[in-house]
């Protein structure tokens, strides 16, 4: 039986023996070890030598309940001994995918009314891309085919997940995939505005969608996915301009448009969905983390009616994976939407901690030297380094402020990212006051001590 009882460096020697890390180079596996954690309640997870660390980003952007609710064990205890599997191939359902089908439908928007499921964010993208081009495809319009996505966007690490996405790191390692995808740039007016105001530089980088589907012919295009505020790619929070016009150009040139809400979904930016605070109106909808706060894998795809009825009038649907709403995971996320709108998360984000947490991160836009901007809504912010503000200069790859200012944050006892030269945070949806205050200090010191790095 599984023993959870080791010295760290029994596990670490274990890990570094046996397992293939995400995101992670292997070599610092064998030669620093890895963090083990093991435990976790609220905002705090403990390491396996009891150290405390408060964690800013919700897993990874994901526990956005917290940690260590009951409700959610109990709920998937409660099912897995009830039917702990069946699918939803071959007419099949079971009671927990169908309820959570229904719930979905009553908090997307009005035009969404079905759902797919999945295990991954990256796995809904997959399934879109493939109804995406199904929807044209059924309609005789079989060119449609070209997504549009943009630079430093992040939509999963399959092989569809990854050409989506717009990282050079992740293209570079497949050699360059394509799939059919191409990018236009992403909307960071801070670096790239380029003398214009903000909600000039939102229209002007939302054109790049129309310049970009002139060159490819309207008849080749399927469709443009974007995140309503980019994350993993550094929270890139667009120009109010930049949806609505990016609205309208998907409409007359009859694009479809994904809003890839896995990150944005579940009241990370003060509505349950992205999409309403930007006011988007999506033809797909990609949902995954916040959807169970990361409790179990389970993600889904909210389709628009119009897509819907033509797939429907399509017939047989070529498309499925073994655990699509499998019922443990859906009766789980179950109870983590009724935790979300019981204790008011939504609205505790837009109108309590929100404002609070943007407000504490603005205080070291003031005080810090080197951190020229701050970005975010909700509780999904960044924190962007400088060498100079006046310049905007940005810190080098051989600078390593971020990596620095993050691992000083961590050694504090505070889980932080770095996405090049930025410092992301997301917190759980239940983050305190006092958290928020914890957070700003530690941070306030790390970033004392990588602008003295800095020199
Ligand atoms: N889409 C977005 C916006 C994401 O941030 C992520 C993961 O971070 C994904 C898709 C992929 O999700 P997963 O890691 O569950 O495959």
């Amino acid at each position: 039986m599984f023993n959870p009882q080791k010295a760290t460096g029994e596990w670490q020697t274990l890990d570094a023996r046996h397992h293939l890390h995400s995101f992670t180079d292997p070599t610092l596996i064998e030669s620093e070890g890895s963090r083990i954690i093991v435990r976790a309640e609220g905002s705090t997870v403990w390491d396996n030598d009891g150290r405390e660390i408060l964690d800013c980003m919700a897993g990874l952007w994901c526990v956005n309940i917290g940690y260590g609710r009951r409700e959610l064990s109990d709920a998937a205890a409660a099912q897995m001994a009830l039917l702990p599997y069946y699918n939803n191939h071959f007419q099949s359902a079971s009671p927990p995918m169908i309820e959570l089908a229904a719930r979905l439908a009553g908090l997307t928007p009005d035009t969404i009314n079905h759902f797919a499921f999945a295990n991954s964010g990256s796995e809904a993208n997959d399934a879109i891309a493939r109804l995406a081009r199904q929807f044209w495809q059924l309609q005789g319009r079989v060119t449609k085919r070209t997504i549009i996505s943009r630079t430093m966007a992040y939509h999963g690490s399959t092989v569809m997940g990854s050409a989506l996405g717009g990282m050079p790191h992740m293209h570079a390692m497949d050699g360059g995939v394509s799939n059919e995808v191409v990018h236009i740039a992403h909307p960071h007016w801070y670096l790239y505005g380029e003398g214009l105001s903000r909600d000039e530089f939102g229209l002007k980088a939302a054109r790049a969608l129309e310049d970009k589907i002139l060159e490819l012919g309207a008849e080749n295009v399927c469709a443009f996915i974007g995140e309503p505020v980019q994350g993993a790619g550094g929270v890139i929070d667009p120009p109010s301009t930049y949806w609505p016009e990016i609205q309208r150009i998907c409409k007359q040139y009859d694009i479809l448009l994904i809003a890839d809400e896995v990150i944005c979904g579940f009241g990370r930016t003060g509505s349950w969905f992205g999409s309403q605070t930007l006011g988007i109106q999506p033809d797909f909808m990609p949902m995954a983390k916040g959807l169970s706060s990361g409790y179990l894998p389970v993600a889904a795809v909210g389709i628009h009616d119009r897509v819907y009825n033509v797939l429907a009038d399509g017939g047989h649907l070529a498309h499925g994976y073994t655990y699509s709403g499998h019922p443990v995971a859906c009766a789980v996320a179950l109870a983590n939407i009724d935790i979300i709108e019981n204790e008011g998360l939504v609205a505790r984000v837009r109108d309590d901690i929100g404002p609070y947490f943007m407000a504490a991160l603005d205080k070291l836009v003031d005080s810090s030297p080197i951190v020229g901007e701050r970005r975010g809504i909700g509780m999904m912010a960044a924190l962007q380094l400088v060498k100079n503000k006046d310049t905007r200069e940005l810190p080098t790859l051989t600078d390593n402020a971020s990596i620095f200012c993050r691992d000083y944050c961590y050694n504090e006892g505070l889980i932080v990212r770095a996405v090049g030269p930025s410092i992301v945070l997301s917190p759980p949806l239940i983050y305190t006051h006092a958290e928020v205050d914890q957070t700003v200090d530690i941070l306030g010191r790390a970033l004392d001590a990588t602008a003295k790095k800095l020199g």
